[in-house]
């Protein structure tokens, strides 16, 4: 269950930003993270809950945001956004791309008390 080693990443990350900012408390979270990461939003939801025990985010919404898969395509230089299953250049068919969004989860937005 990859969603729980997100969570803890992310709680780890949500730990300094409380302490850099001065919040007791963390109410909400935003999470922008990319297609690609197949997160299962039920599934984060949980992991975030649980782990979040006895930290400053204990009880914080968390609102998720699937950021769609962009690619380049290498031959051509098309951008376009790629399925799951085909990576495929809707201008010239080959395979050659280098991904721009869809890996990444990133933090967008906190809110807490201070
Ligand atoms: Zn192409």
């Amino acid at each position: 269950m990859h969603e729980m080693m997100i969570a803890t990443e992310l709680l780890s990350q949500l730990d300094d930003l409380a302490a850099e900012h001065g919040l007791s408390r963390i109410t909400h979270v935003s999470v922008a993270a990319g297609e690609l990461r197949g997160i299962v939003p039920e599934a984060l939801d949980m992991a975030f809950a649980e782990a979040s025990h006895g930290t400053a985010a204990e009880g914080a919404t968390l609102e998720l945001e699937i950021v769609p898969t962009r690619a380049r395509c290498r031959q051509c230089g098309q951008v376009f956004q790629p399925t799951v299953d085909s990576f495929l250049c809707p201008g010239c068919n080959l395979a050659d791309v280098e991904f721009l969004a869809g890996h990444d989860i990133v933090l967008s937005r906190i809110d807490g008390d201070s």
